[in-house]
C-alpha cells in the first residue's frame, strides 16, 4: 500500500509524538536523576492490511516502541490511536477488548512460550483469557490454528522443548492469531532463526496476512530481512524515526545518511556487482545522554556545524529519483537543499 493509499483510508494505527522515558536510579538513595529516552517523540501510521517495517540498530528503541503500542508499557507521553481511539492511557480492564485486536510475536519463542504447558494449552490460552467459545469449540479452533501455521494436530499434547526454533515460532504465530487480531507487532521474529528457516517464517507471515487481512509492524535490525515483507519502512535511530519511505524508495534512493549506511550493508547476490559499503565510525550514543542537535551527528560522515546545535525536524522532502514524491526525512542536508532551490 502506497503513502497516498494510506492517507486515503484512515489508518488502523496512528502513533503521535510517542515518548517512553525510563527513570534511571542513581546513588546510595537510588534517586532518579536521569532518564533513558528509549522512545523520544515517534509518530507513524499503519493502514489496514499494510506492513510497516521498523529498522534500527540494537538499543535504538524499536522494541520499546512496539511494546508501548501493544500497551505492555505505559508510554510517558504521546498518543496511540487504534481505529481512532486513544489507547495510550487505558487501564488494564479497559484494554481487554483491544488485546483481541493487537497481538505480539516475540524474538525468542522459547522464552515467550511457557515450557510447562502443552502446545494445546499455549495456543488455547488467549481464548480462555477472553472467555471465548466452549471447551469443544476451542479445541477445534486450536487444531485449525496449528493447521494454518503448518503444524500437525498431534502437536497439541507435546511441549515447546520438543520442537525446533522454527516450529516454536510457528506456535507463537498460532497463539498470536488465535483471537483474529487486526494488528500484529512482530518483534524481530526471525532474528534467532537460521537463514533457511527465516524465509519459511517470512513466507508464512505473508500468506497469513493475505488470508486474514492482517497489518504488521515488523521490527528488525537487518534491513535485508524487511525488504521483501514491508510496504513502507521507518528507520529509527536513538529513539527517533529519521526517515520513512516505501521499500523501493529506500533501497534505490536512501536519503538520510544513516539509511544510506544501512542500505550499503545489504549483501548483493551477484558476485560481479561491486557495492561500496559505508561503515559508520563510533558507537551508538547512550539514550541517557543523547547528543545535542542531530542525534546522529557524532557518527555522520556529512556532519555540518549546524548539526551539532540544531535538531533537524522530520519534514517531507522530494525523492531525488522520483522528483515529485515526498517522504519524511530528518536531516539538515535536505533543509539546505530546499532553501537553495
Ligand atoms: Fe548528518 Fe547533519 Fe543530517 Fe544529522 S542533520 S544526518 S549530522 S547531515
Amino acid at each position: 500500500m502506497s503513502d497516498a493509499q494510506v492517507r486515503a483510508n484512515p489508518p488502523l494505527l496512528e502513533v503521535r509524538d510517542l515518548k517512553m522515558h525510563f527513570p534511571v536510579k542513581e546513588g546510595v538513595f537510588m534517586r532518579t536523576g536521569k532518564y533513558n529516552r528509549a522512545v523520544d517523540g515517534v509518530s507513524l501510521h499503519i493502514g489496514a492490511g499494510e506492513t510497516l517495517g521498523l529498522v534500527g540498530e540494537s538499543g535504538c528503541g524499536k522494541s520499546t516502541l512496539g511494546r508501548c503500542i501493544a500497551r505492555l508499557y505505559q508510554p510517558t507521553a504521546g498518543q496511540v490511536l487504534f481505529e481512532g481511539n486513544d489507547i495510550s492511557r487505558l487501564r488494564r480492564k479497559q484494554m481487554m477488548p483491544y488485546r483481541r485486536d493487537i497481538q505480539m510475536i516475540f524474538q525468542d519463542p522459547m522464552e515467550s512460550l511457557n515450557s510447562r504447558h502443552t502446545i494445546g494449552y499455549i495456543v488455547e490460552e488467549p481464548l480462555l483469557i477472553q472467555r471465548i467459545g466452549t471447551s469443544a469449540w476451542r479445541k477445534q479452533r486450536v487444531r485449525e490454528l496449528l493447521d494454518l501455521v503448518g503444524l500437525p494436530a498431534r502437536s497439541v499434547t507435546r511441549y515447546p522443548f520438543e520442537f525446533s526454533g522454527g516450529q516454536r515460532q510457528r506456535i507463537g504465530i498460532a497463539r498470536a492469531i488465535a483471537l483474529n487480531p487486526k494488528l500484529i507487532i512482530c518483534d524481530e521474529p526471525v532474528s534467532a532463526l537460521d537463514v533457511s528457516i527465516q524465509s519459511q517464517i517470512l513466507n508464512l507471515l505473508v500468506d497469513l496476512q493475505r488470508e486474514l487481512n492482517l497489518s504488521y509492524l515488523f521490527i528488525a535490525h537487518d534491513l535485508a530481512v524487511v525488504k521483501h515483507i514491508s510496504d513502507r519502512v521507518a528507520i529509527m535511530y536513538l529513539g527517533k524515526v529519521v526517515e520513512t519511505a516505501t521499500g523501493e524508495e529506500l533501497y534505490h534512493s536512501p536519503a538520510h545518511p544513516y539509511t544510506r549506511s544501512l542500505v550499503s550493508a545489504i549483501p548483493v547476490p551477484d558476485p560481479h556487482q561491486q557495492k561500496q559499503r559505508q561503515v559508520l565510525s563510533g558507537d551508538v550514543p547512550s539514550p541517557i545522554n543523547p547528543p545535542t542537535g542531530c542525534s546522529f551527528h557524532t557518527r555522520c560522515p556529512r556532519v555540518m556545524e549546524q548539526c551539532r546545535e540544531q535538531e533537524p525536524q522530520l519534514i517531507a522532502v522530494s525523492d531525488p529519483e522520483q522528483g515529485v514524491r515526498h517522504r519524511p526525512v530528518s536531516c539538515h542536508l535536505f533543509e539546505a537543499d530546499r532553501s537553495a532551490s
